[in-house]
């Protein structure tokens, strides 16, 4: 029970590291085997192993290890997993891109060695995101780390996958998929970027297949894929064209006839109002052709990554890329007379968000999940409130996707990642999916299995997170005990990637929700706005951040002031303001241990008060009540920003500003001893109730002062949070505090409003709004006086004169007065030329407040505040009118 002294200065690093490895050695984040009472769990959305942590995980992380310290504390049974992504396609192009760099092709290298590459980059990874993780203080279950290619991984996707497709709820067909022609795969339509680029849209002449002169004007973008074209479709209503429906147009620089059709899905308006129809590579094309059952299917006419190629491409077209085949086309279109012109032409282009290619609509084969039935049931357990969205300005956007659901693509022609669990049998043609791989076809019993090539989607492993990380398919306790978890805190813009999948295959696999509620964290900003990327430089390293910073500064930084589900800026005056907030705790708590007595010991709760206790103290223990309710309700209501607001405004404005202050004279024995001991014990309850409310938010420095009081052995992660009924609620005293508060603010801004000198003490005079305010501020003259470093302070009764030569101000408690320093003709001056400066940028916002284009413009919040400056600087003006006019200079007309 020692009360060891604090350095004077608050460092951070060498705090970090020995208090990261007392918890680690207490195992404070081991989540029980066998919980008795309730129980909180939280799986960590496993980072992908593509990168390392960002600045956005940090605020997540911070997010989360707020909530489960603050449920651990509360004495839950509390569980938080820690995992790691293999993300599939996406590690493969990062290692694809530095193999690259060394001049090697990882389309070249045996597949065994291309996989070696990734799992060395998988391992340098990883190691780091582990770093990361403790450095940032955060209390993960490591006993019970996962990986989304560990063996119990690989079992839960197979098991999966083979439930579905016994189900019927897994299919092999043969659709239009975003098809990526640079990484050779298919991908996710949530994987494809539009954006709005310049093009071309050219206007080509299919000649009459009779030979009659002229022919059918066609527009297209596209014009090397003219070689799979089956059809020219037009309106049906369109004039211009109906009476062609049916006649033959020869596909330009071949020799293959195709008929017009009409189809309802051609826009008249679109370049000539008649359209080529190409199935296999354009998905409006695709849906006309399904809807005309005489067209013939051709051959592909693009390969795997992007070229011409097959029997109905010219052989001098074959082989080359999309590009140069475009120049090609047109050139001899150009040549053949075919082409009547061109014109620029902005229209929206499908990217890879991976790779930047251009998608390649393709008719491929692939596996897909039929979504529909799935995404039923989560709708309605969203919609009855089982699974609850904050904040709810979510809602609308998850349910707008759910509601139009496509199936899902799950087949990558990727190396990394989960097989899919399928066998072709090549004898009978049998299709056999099984979770443990066959030795023979279960229908004619041949040995010439061949597994499919293809690998899933890595979210295929991730949407089953919240019970594979608890151990499913194995029963285990785990999952009994923890499973459906708690709340799931991720960034939206894997709302749809991960959150409503997990839901999904929650309901599905385990009958239950996998989590009650999600808690979407914003984007975070740099300072001036804009998204932080590797690409803009932008995105600070964590670990840097740590190391110059401090883990805890950096934590309260990310939650406080801006709210963490907003896309606020973060950059170093966040960073200042939480380093700070924390030397202002660390002086606060060094402070205080001065009033401790030697072998005090750890507050069992706050000192009884009475009838004759000081007003601060009874005030200070009902601030501090109203604290703990505060953040148990903004933590309850998933909304951190407000507990730590509430934290910092009692620790900094209530307890280190007021009461500190208030208190001096009690703490330091002037006032008695029965004072001095009232108010240490108060201080010390205070202080060390506070360190426990704020360890969720900054658990190593807390943890550090905490240990400076007089503590139980035991460490402050472990120890149980504070009740608010321990400290009593005292309206009076608040209400009392009040007016005392309120008229040291007022003297202290008449202060520096009349330039009085530091040094100098003047008198003050109060006249109060009634007799209760009387009464208190006469108790508290002394406290008033102390801290707005006047005297006397002399309150006047209704009637009596106002003391000339003072400034003064109004409240709703009563009027403050301030004796004016002597002014001198060098006051006047300065005087005059700041009402020159404030009535000139009064005119300003004025001219604003009246310009109508302004108003209508500027967002609402803005213009109050406009109208708030105005007001306020009107109110100078007025004031400093005033002074002159007392002081016998010459005023200015306003
Ligand atoms: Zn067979």
């Amino acid at each position: 029970m020692s009360t060891p002294t604090l350095p004077p200065r608050f460092e951070s690093g060498e705090i970090e590291a020995r208090w990261q490895k007392a918890w680690d050695e207490r195992g404070i984040a081991r989540g029980p085997d066998r919980p008795k009472g309730p129980t909180y769990s939280v799986i960590l959305p496993p980072p992908n192993v593509t990168g390392v942590l960002t600045i956005g995980h940090m605020l997540g992380d911070t997010v989360m290890d707020i909530l489960v310290r603050h449920h651990r504390m509360r004495g839950d049974a509390t569980l938080w997993v820690p995992g790691l992504d293999h993300a599939g396609l996406a590690t493969q192009v990062e290692v694809r891109r530095r193999l690259q760099k060394q001049g090697v092709r990882f389309e070249e290298l045996p597949p065994e060695q291309a996989l070696h590459e990734i799992e060395l980059w998988a391992e340098e990874h990883e190691k780091r995101i582990r770093e990361q993780t403790r450095a940032g203080g955060f209390s993960v279950d490591w006993s019970r780390y996962r990986y989304t290619m560990d063996a119990g991984s690989v079992r839960a996707t197979r098991e999966v996958f083979v439930r579905l497709h016994q189900d019927g709820l897994v299919y092999r067909g043969e659709r239009m998929v975003n098809w990526d022609p640079k990484l050779r795969t298919a991908i996710s339509d949530l994987e494809v970027v539009h954006t709005e680029e310049e093009g071309a849209l050219v206007y080509l002449r299919y000649p009459w297949a009779d030979g009659t002169p002229g022919g059918l004007e066609v527009a297209t973008v596209r014009p090397e894929t003219i070689f799979g074209d089956v059809a020219v479709a037009v309106h049906p209503e369109d004039a211009r064209y109906r009476a062609w429906i049916g006649r033959e147009v020869v596909v330009p620089l071949t020799d293959r006839k195709v008929p017009i059709i009409s189809d309802p899905a051609i826009d008249p308006a679109f370049g000539a109002g008649a359209l080529k129809v190409t199935p296999r590579h354009d998905l409006v094309d695709h849906e006309v052709f399904l809807r005309h059952p005489g067209l013939p299917m051709l051959p592909d006419i693009l390969d795997d990554s992007g070229r011409l190629t097959g029997p109905w491409v010219p052989t001098e077209y074959r082989g080359l890329d999309r590009d140069d085949a475009r120049a090609k086309t047109l050139e001899e279109l150009d040549r053949a007379g075919l082409l009547i012109r061109r014109q620029p032409y902005r229209h929206s282009v499908a990217r890879s968000e991976r790779s930047d290619a251009v998608i390649e609509p393709r008719l491929s084969t692939q596996w897909f999940v039929r979504m529909p039935a799935l995404a039923t049931p989560v709708i309605d357990a969203v919609r009855r409130g089982e699974i609850r969205i904050h904040p709810t300005r979510w809602e609308r956007t998850f349910f707008r996707w759910m509601e139009e659901i496509q199936d899902w693509c799950i087949s990558r022609q990727v190396l990394w990642g989960h097989a899919i669990p399928v066998y072709h049998c090549h004898a009978c043609h049998r299709e056999l999916a099984a979770v443990d791989p066959p030795a023979v076809c279960d229908r004619c019993g041949a040995s010439d299995l061949r597994p499919d090539p293809d690998v899933l989607d890595t979210w295929f492993t991730s949407w089953l997170w919240p019970f594979l990380a608890l151990g499913w398919p194995e029963r285990t306790p785990d999952l009994d005990h923890y499973y459906p978890t708690s709340v799931l805190v991720t960034g939206r813009d894997i709302m749809f990637f991960w959150v409503a999948r997990m839901m999904m295959a929650g309901y599905y696999f385990r009958n239950a929700r996998p989590f009650s509620d999600v808690y979407f964290t914003g984007m975070i900003r740099d300072e001036q706005g804009r998204r932080m990327s590797k690409h803009l430089g932008n995105s600070p390293e964590p670990l840097d951040l740590i190391r110059e910073r401090g883990a805890d500064a950096l934590r309260f930084a990310l939650v406080f002031p801006n709210p963490t589900d907003e896309d606020g800026p973060f950059g170093s005056a966040a960073l200042d303001g939480g380093r700070n907030f924390l030397t202002k705790v660390w002086n606060l708590v060094r402070f205080s241990l001065s009033f401790v007595p030697a072998g005090a010991h750890p507050p069992a709760g706050p000192p009884p008060l009475s009838g004759s206790s000081a007003l601060e103290n009874r005030w200070v223990l009902s601030r501090y009540r109203h604290a703990v309710e505060e953040v148990d309700r903004a933590l309850g209501e998933f909304r951190p920003t407000q507990a730590a607001a509430a934290l910092y405004d009692f620790l900094w404005h209530d307890l280190a500003d007021r009461y500190v202050e208030i208190a001096k004279e009690a703490l330091l024995g002037r006032r008695g001893e029965p004072a001095q001991r009232e108010a240490s014990a108060t201080l010390l309850f205070v202080v060390e109730r506070s360190l426990r409310l704020l360890h969720p938010f900054v658990p190593h420095v807390t943890e550090e002062l905490w240990h400076a009081l007089p503590h139980p052995d035991t460490l402050l992660a472990t120890v149980s949070w504070p009740r608010p009924d321990e400290s009593p609620s005292d309206p009076a005293a608040e209400v009392e505090m009040e007016p005392v508060l309120e008229t040291v603010r007022l003297l202290r801004n008449l202060r520096a409003e009349e330039k009085v000198p530091v040094e100098a003490i003047p008198k003050a005079w109060v006249r109060p709004s009634g007799s209760e305010v009387a009464r208190v501020l006469r108790a508290e003259r002394g406290t008033v006086e102390r801290l707005a470093r006047v005297k006397p302070l002399e309150l006047l009764g209704e009637r009596d004169e106002v003391p000339a030569g003072t400034g003064r101000r109004v409240a709703a408690f009563g009027e403050c007065f301030l004796e004016r320093p002597v002014a001198s003709g060098a006051t006047a001056e300065a005087l005059l030329k700041e009402r020159e400066k404030l009535s000139g940028l009064l005119e300003k916002t004025r001219a604003r407040l009246a310009d109508p284009g302004f108003r209508a413009r500027a967002p609402p919040e803005v213009v109050r505040e406009a109208e708030e400056k105005a007001t306020e600087l009107a109110e100078r003006v007025r004031r400093i009118d005033e002074h002159l006019k007392e002081d016998g200079a010459s005023s200015v007309a306003p």
